[in-house]
Protein backbone atom coordinates (compact mmCIF):
# COMPACT_ATOMS: atom_id res chain seq x y z
CA UNK A 1 0.00 0.00 0.00
CA UNK A 2 0.95 3.23 -0.79
CA UNK A 3 1.88 5.56 2.36
CA UNK A 4 1.01 9.48 2.41
CA UNK A 5 4.62 10.55 2.31
CA UNK A 6 5.15 8.16 -0.99
CA UNK A 7 1.91 10.10 -2.41
CA UNK A 8 3.64 13.28 -1.44
CA UNK A 9 7.09 12.44 -3.03
CA UNK A 10 5.61 11.45 -6.17
CA UNK A 11 3.72 15.17 -6.48
CA UNK A 12 6.83 16.58 -5.34
CA UNK A 13 8.59 15.12 -7.89
CA UNK A 14 6.09 15.74 -10.58
CA UNK A 15 6.01 19.53 -9.45
CA UNK A 16 9.66 19.75 -9.50
CA UNK A 17 9.74 18.40 -13.51
CA UNK A 18 7.34 20.68 -14.64
CA UNK A 19 8.72 23.52 -12.92
CA UNK A 20 12.23 22.33 -14.75
CA UNK A 21 10.37 21.70 -17.91
CA UNK A 22 8.77 25.18 -18.26
CA UNK A 23 12.13 26.45 -17.28
CA UNK A 24 13.69 25.10 -20.28
CA UNK A 25 11.11 26.06 -22.65
CA UNK A 26 11.22 29.55 -21.19
CA UNK A 27 15.36 29.54 -21.77
CA UNK A 28 14.77 28.14 -25.13
CA UNK A 29 11.79 31.15 -25.99
CA UNK A 30 14.42 33.60 -24.48
CA UNK A 31 17.69 32.18 -26.41
CA UNK A 32 15.73 32.08 -29.85
CA UNK A 33 14.16 35.65 -29.28
CA UNK A 34 18.31 36.75 -28.42
CA UNK A 35 19.34 35.37 -31.63
CA UNK A 36 16.92 36.35 -33.83
CA UNK A 37 15.63 39.62 -32.25
CA UNK A 38 12.37 37.72 -32.74
CA UNK A 39 9.74 37.74 -29.50
CA UNK A 40 8.07 34.46 -29.06
CA UNK A 41 5.23 33.77 -26.20
CA UNK A 42 6.68 37.11 -24.27
CA UNK A 43 3.46 36.70 -22.11
CA UNK A 44 4.35 33.13 -21.54
CA UNK A 45 8.03 33.93 -21.14
CA UNK A 46 7.58 37.12 -18.46
CA UNK A 47 5.03 34.52 -16.53
CA UNK A 48 8.20 32.35 -16.01
CA UNK A 49 10.85 34.61 -15.32
CA UNK A 50 7.99 36.40 -12.59
CA UNK A 51 7.22 33.17 -11.22
CA UNK A 52 10.56 32.00 -11.00
CA UNK A 53 12.39 35.43 -10.67
CA UNK A 54 14.82 34.62 -7.72
CA UNK A 55 15.69 31.25 -8.66
CA UNK A 56 16.84 32.63 -12.18
CA UNK A 57 18.79 35.60 -10.56
CA UNK A 58 20.61 34.00 -8.55
CA UNK A 59 21.02 31.19 -10.95
CA UNK A 60 22.14 33.43 -13.60
CA UNK A 61 24.80 35.22 -11.40
CA UNK A 62 26.26 32.22 -10.24
CA UNK A 63 27.09 31.00 -14.00
CA UNK A 64 28.30 34.86 -14.81
CA UNK A 65 26.42 36.33 -16.17
CA UNK A 66 25.85 40.32 -15.88
CA UNK A 67 24.00 41.51 -12.50
CA UNK A 68 20.70 42.34 -13.43
CA UNK A 69 20.23 40.02 -16.67
CA UNK A 70 16.45 38.82 -15.73
CA UNK A 71 15.66 42.43 -15.21
CA UNK A 72 16.37 43.19 -18.69
CA UNK A 73 14.76 40.39 -19.92
CA UNK A 74 11.43 40.91 -18.18
CA UNK A 75 11.51 44.99 -19.21
CA UNK A 76 12.36 43.51 -22.97
CA UNK A 77 9.17 41.53 -22.72
CA UNK A 78 7.12 43.24 -20.75
CA UNK A 79 7.97 46.81 -23.55
CA UNK A 80 7.07 44.35 -26.22
CA UNK A 81 3.76 43.00 -24.78
CA UNK A 82 2.80 47.15 -23.72
CA UNK A 83 4.64 48.30 -27.14
CA UNK A 84 1.33 48.19 -29.34
CA UNK A 85 -1.07 49.50 -27.11
CA UNK A 86 1.38 52.73 -26.11
CA UNK A 87 2.04 53.10 -29.65
CA UNK A 88 -1.57 54.08 -30.27
CA UNK A 89 -1.46 56.40 -27.85
CA UNK A 90 -0.96 60.10 -29.05
CA UNK A 91 2.52 61.78 -27.50
CA UNK A 92 0.87 64.67 -25.53
CA UNK A 93 -1.03 62.03 -23.54
CA UNK A 94 2.30 60.20 -22.49
CA UNK A 95 4.61 60.95 -19.52
CA UNK A 96 8.10 60.49 -18.89
CA UNK A 97 9.32 59.29 -15.23
CA UNK A 98 12.84 59.63 -15.00
CA UNK A 99 14.17 58.68 -11.44
CA UNK A 100 16.51 61.00 -9.98
CA UNK A 101 19.49 58.83 -9.03
CA UNK A 102 20.09 58.58 -13.09
CA UNK A 103 21.45 62.57 -12.30
CA UNK A 104 24.99 62.92 -11.56
CA UNK A 105 26.02 63.56 -8.35
CA UNK A 106 27.05 67.78 -8.81
CA UNK A 107 23.48 67.75 -10.87
CA UNK A 108 23.15 71.74 -10.64
CA UNK A 109 19.26 70.86 -11.26
CA UNK A 110 16.81 72.72 -8.67
CA UNK A 111 13.91 70.98 -7.36
CA UNK A 112 10.40 72.09 -7.70
CA UNK A 113 8.02 70.76 -5.56
CA UNK A 114 5.02 70.46 -8.56
CA UNK A 115 7.93 69.71 -11.58
CA UNK A 116 10.38 67.53 -9.87
CA UNK A 117 14.06 68.19 -10.64
CA UNK A 118 14.33 70.82 -13.16
CA UNK A 119 17.27 69.80 -15.37
CA UNK A 120 20.01 72.48 -16.62
CA UNK A 121 21.04 70.41 -19.70
CA UNK A 122 24.48 71.14 -18.32
CA UNK A 123 25.40 68.23 -20.17
CA UNK A 124 26.49 65.81 -17.42
CA UNK A 125 24.40 63.29 -18.01
CA UNK A 126 22.03 62.08 -20.58
CA UNK A 127 19.07 63.66 -19.35
CA UNK A 128 18.76 66.99 -21.05
CA UNK A 129 18.99 65.10 -24.39
CA UNK A 130 16.23 63.24 -23.69
CA UNK A 131 14.86 65.94 -22.82
CA UNK A 132 15.14 67.66 -25.70
CA UNK A 133 13.96 64.38 -28.11
CA UNK A 134 10.46 64.51 -25.60
CA UNK A 135 10.26 68.26 -26.19
CA UNK A 136 10.38 67.74 -29.84
CA UNK A 137 7.68 65.14 -29.43
CA UNK A 138 5.77 66.69 -27.10
CA UNK A 139 6.01 63.96 -24.33
CA UNK A 140 6.44 65.88 -20.62
CA UNK A 141 9.17 64.77 -18.79
CA UNK A 142 9.68 64.26 -15.12
CA UNK A 143 12.68 63.70 -12.80
CA UNK A 144 11.11 62.45 -10.04
CA UNK A 145 12.63 62.69 -6.32
CA UNK A 146 11.12 59.96 -4.67
CA UNK A 147 7.90 57.77 -5.06
CA UNK A 148 4.93 59.75 -3.33
CA UNK A 149 6.18 62.29 -6.25
CA UNK A 150 4.85 60.21 -8.95
CA UNK A 151 1.29 60.07 -7.68
CA UNK A 152 1.45 64.11 -7.21
CA UNK A 153 2.57 64.22 -11.04
CA UNK A 154 -0.36 61.76 -12.11
CA UNK A 155 -3.33 63.88 -10.51
CA UNK A 156 -1.40 66.60 -12.08
CA UNK A 157 -1.01 65.73 -15.88
CA UNK A 158 -3.55 62.71 -15.67
CA UNK A 159 -1.60 60.99 -18.61
CA UNK A 160 -2.92 58.21 -20.25
CA UNK A 161 0.61 56.44 -20.70
CA UNK A 162 3.20 56.50 -18.60
CA UNK A 163 6.62 54.96 -19.42
CA UNK A 164 9.26 54.40 -16.62
CA UNK A 165 12.70 54.99 -17.36
CA UNK A 166 16.19 53.57 -16.04
CA UNK A 167 15.18 51.26 -13.22
CA UNK A 168 17.99 48.65 -14.04
CA UNK A 169 16.47 45.95 -11.13
CA UNK A 170 14.36 44.98 -8.85
CA UNK A 171 15.92 45.32 -5.37
S1 LIG B 1 21.95 67.12 -17.64
FE1 LIG B 1 20.30 67.81 -16.28
S2 LIG B 1 19.89 66.10 -14.93
FE2 LIG B 1 21.86 65.67 -15.91
S3 LIG B 1 23.35 66.46 -14.45
FE3 LIG B 1 22.90 68.13 -15.88
S4 LIG B 1 21.23 69.32 -14.96
FE4 LIG B 1 21.38 67.35 -13.89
Amino acid sequence: MIDIFEILGIILTVFFLIVILILVIAILLISYSVKTKKVLFPGFVLFVLDFLYYPLKILTEKIGMKKGYIDMISNDMRNFINYKELSKIPFEDRILLLPQCLRKRDCPAILDSMKGFQCKNCGRCGIGDLIRFCDEKNIKVFIIPGGSFVKKVIKLTRPKAIIGGGVPYRT
